[in-house]
């Protein structure tokens, strides 16, 4: 037990506190005011005109010097590093050879003197800082609170190059000690705390002693609160009076104990919003790792349960008043019964302003019916996925399965790729606006696309999705040619706005399509059909029928929802030959191709050998961050400069660019598109081995990381076998890979899993292939 909790306060008298400051710190006073201390004696001192003119503050007789001698140091630190703060100096004794506050430098012990009746005591001078002591919580304003957030994170940020051996003594009220609480459980008096109490040391105990080393930690002030504290007229913190909880901690004692102090005597659901507004007010200053957001709650209710066992602890020793202290404590326990009453999980999020469970929700799926309405695309999979969490290439359920993730090109460098969660969650914290207002990012996101892309492509316009950026390049092939036909693939997908949608048979309502556009069929070279231009030439001839020429082709580099192919290089360039000759222009649709989708090179078109009019990106452009281009050449642009602008209020804004920033940097710096090409290899051969063995696939197909298996009833007329390509999907999903289906017949296994994957990943890829068709 930490003698100084059972250490008599000095008995001192108000005319001893004048007598003691002049004599020690050669501070002239007339009068000493008694301040209330738990462990301690303050006073205040005024001169003969009642002006107050210092604090003097004789310590506990069981305090250690050394203690006293690292709160000066931490005092000064700080006020060197963030003088704004207002944090009290000690003074220099007259014995030290001069008074007035402590300047940086100062030897800690010539900030301190003996004073003795009894025992000895150590006695130390502070200036009278402006501002109101012992302020009101509940009168606190939402802005107060949000700046005694910032301020409590401020000054951790200040003591963080702060070190000093006794700052691992064994601080009671610091909350990594909260079990040896424990002890104290038979001092509460009230049965129904003290089961309270035991129950938020068992929650400490199972959910934050196991990670407690894991999180960030270092010498905190952790008693923020009114008892420590001066504020201004408006409640905000002026200045900070006391060191003496110092410890070497978790973050998340600093705000437990601050929550606990700042949110008492407020209804329920207030308490939870302040809290809130707390830890919003801290991540103004200094950002939460997850984790603690996590632990918040947990951390204001063990400090809640170590303030009732100490006080009532101290009550049994005869150190403190019963009535007085369980009054005191009455909030504290209102807290653990909210706590209670809600459980740990959702205490955690409400706290915490977390929206995703650890827990699943089996409510979600009638839920989503309810919000998204009949039209939504439905879920994958018979019994569909709850996701909780990813990184790289896996996928962790809500409850609790891990998934490898051979379906989503989107997060395409891998989920949550610390590189661009990082310049997303910076950029956002610094400034997000939007292209009218100059910021380097969106400029130098369009240099490097520019730059990635032939000579002429020199121009890009910053969207937000695929369907958009289709859309822009739709709208200026149109008034660039004076054109109106449009020329796409018999099961097209380019999105979902008006424009792009009649560009998108696999979307069209019962097939009906718009009499401005004609379908192609593409290449298929295991069914020996369309293998040269003729199905594109005759699409361009129906259009020339209806007295239409086309203003673009739209070709997606993959074919995704045609079936996924590699197509050849003469076949795309005799398309690109037509469109032109028929005086249209031709748009890569690189949002499932591009970035490096197929290997080796970063867009589709360049394994073509063609040069485009519009490259359109997406998808993975951002990791999974909505960002979207069209890349063209400035002619075009120049087409309708005269008769309108071009503005995306969110296309280009420094978030969105940064995130496509750091995709294009990581892209580079883990040489992607080389590994790309050697785990789709290394894929292709094995989904390959796998066929050899199941007659039910027809075909194997695919380059870089896109790969169709097609499955076939027949392995003569190769009639198309959706069932199969179902169920193998299905018995994938529960050996725990994650593929897809698609084609005009749904008959196509899709696996296009992030370009993370690696070719240690390939066996289990393709071996839950094999197991599902055994
Ligand atoms: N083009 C292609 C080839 C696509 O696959 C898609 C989306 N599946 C789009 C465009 C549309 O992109 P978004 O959903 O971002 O609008």
């Amino acid at each position: 037990m930490d003698r100084v909790l059972t250490g008599a306060r000095p008995g001192l008298e108000a005319t001893d506190a004048v007598a003691v400051a002049g004599e020690l710190f050669g501070v002239e006073a007339q009068t000493a005011h008694d301040l209330g201390s738990e462990r301690d004696r303050t006073f205040a001192l005024h001169d003969a005109d009642g002006r107050p003119t210092a604090i003097i503050k004789v310590s506990n007789a069981h305090e250690d010097p050394d203690v006293l001698d690292m709160e000066a140091a931490a005092a000064l630190h700080v006020a060197t590093v963030d003088p704004e703060l207002g944090v009290a100096l000690p003074w220099r004794t007259r014995a030290s050879g001069g008074a007035g506050p402590a300047q940086p430098g100062d030897d800690p012990t010539r900030l301190r003197a003996s004073w003795a009746s009894e025992e000895p005591h150590w006695v130390r001078l502070y200036s009278v800082l402006a501002g109101h002591s012992h302020v009101d919580t509940r009168t606190l304003s939402d802005e107060a609170l949000i700046a005694w957030g910032a301020t409590m994170a401020r000054l951790g940020r200040a003591l963080r190059g702060f070190a000093h051996p006794k700052a691992h003594r064994v601080m009671l009220w610091d909350i990594q000690h909260a079990l040896r609480c424990r002890s104290m459980l038979d001092d509460i008096r009230d049965p129904h705390a003290r089961r309270l109490v035991a129950r938020a040391l068992d929650d400490f105990e199972q959910h934050v002693s196991p990670i407690w080393p894991l999180l960030r930690a270092q010498v905190l002030h952790t008693d923020i609160t009114p008892d420590n504290v001066l504020v201004d007229d408006d409640g905000f913190i002026s200045g900070i009076i006391d060191f003496g909880d110092m410890s070497h901690t978790a973050l998340v004692a600093d705000i437990g104990s601050a929550l606990c102090a700042l949110v008492p005597g407020r209804p329920a659901e207030e308490r939870f919003r302040l809290a809130r507004l707390v830890l919003d007010g801290y991540e103004r200053e200094v950002p939460l790792e997850d984790q603690d957001r996590q632990v918040a709650a947990l951390a204001w209710a063990a400090r809640s349960a170590v303030t009732v066992a100490i006080s009532s602890w101290r009550v049994a020793q005869g150190l403190e008043d019963a009535a007085f202290a369980e009054r005191a404590n009455d909030e504290c326990v209102r807290d653990l019964e909210l706590f209670q009453e809600l459980g740990v999980d959702v205490a955690n999020r409400r706290v915490g302003g977390l929206t995703d469970s650890i827990f699943a929700d089996p409510s979600l799926r009638a839920r989503r019916d309810a919000a998204f309405g009949p039209a939504i695309d439905p879920l994958f999979y018979d019994e569909p996925i709850e996701v909780a969490f990813a990184s790289d290439v896996w996928i962790t359920t809500a409850d609790g399965r891990r998934y490898l993730d051979g379906y989503n090109n989107v997060p395409c460098v891998g989920h949550g790729h610390p590189r661009v969660t990082a310049a997303i969650a910076r950029q956002a914290r610094t400034i997000n606006t939007h292209t009218r207002y100059l910021h380097p990012a969106a400029i130098e996101l369009s240099e490097r696309l520019a730059a990635s892309c032939p000579p002429g492509l020199d121009t890009v316009l910053l969207v937000n999705s695929g369907s958009e950026a289709n859309d822009w390049a739709w709208r200026l092939a149109v008034a660039a040619t004076g054109n109106r036909g449009g020329l796409c693939t018999a099961n097209a997908y380019h999105g979902i706005t008006e424009a792009i949608a009649a560009l998108s048979p696999e979307a069209w309502l019962d097939g009906v399509k718009p009499a401005h556009v004609e379908t192609f069929g593409v290449r298929d070279t295991y069914r020996g059909q369309d293998l040269d231009g003729a199905a594109l030439r005759g699409a361009i001839e129906r259009l020339a029928g209806n007295g239409l020429a086309p203003a673009a082709t739209i070709l997606d580099g993959l074919v995704m929802s045609d079936g996924v192919a590699d197509l050849d290089p003469a076949y795309v360039q005799e398309l690109v030959r037509l469109t032109r000759e028929a005086g249209g222009l031709w748009i890569a649709d690189e949002v499932q191709s591009g970035h490096g989708r197929t290997g080796a090179v970063m867009w589709a078109f360049e394994r073509f050998g063609i040069v485009p009019d519009f490259v359109t990106l997406g998808k993975p452009m951002g990791n999974g961050h909505p960002v979207a281009a069209v890349i063209t050449r400035r002619e075009i642009v120049a087409t309708i400069a005269d008769e309108t602008t071009l503005f995306s209020t969110f296309g280009g804004n420094p978030v969105s660019a940064v995130a496509a920033l750091a995709v294009l940097d990581v892209l580079e710096d883990e040489r992607v598109l080389q590994r790309v090409q050697e785990t789709g290899r290394l894929l292709g051969g094995e989904l390959a081995a796998v066929a050899a063995r199941h007659p039910e696939i027809g075909d194997v197909r695919g380059v870089g990381l896109a790969w169709a298996v097609e499955f076939v009833s027949d392995p003569e007329t190769r009639e198309p076998d959706a069932q199969r390509a179902h169920h193998a999907r299905e018995a994938m999903k529960h050996a725990g890979v994650l593929v897809g289906t698609t084609g005009p017949h749904g008959n196509i296994l899709k696996v296009r899993p992030p370009l993370a994957l690696r070719p240690e990943h390939v066996p289990m890829l393709a071996g839950a292939l094999d197991a599902a068709l055994s």
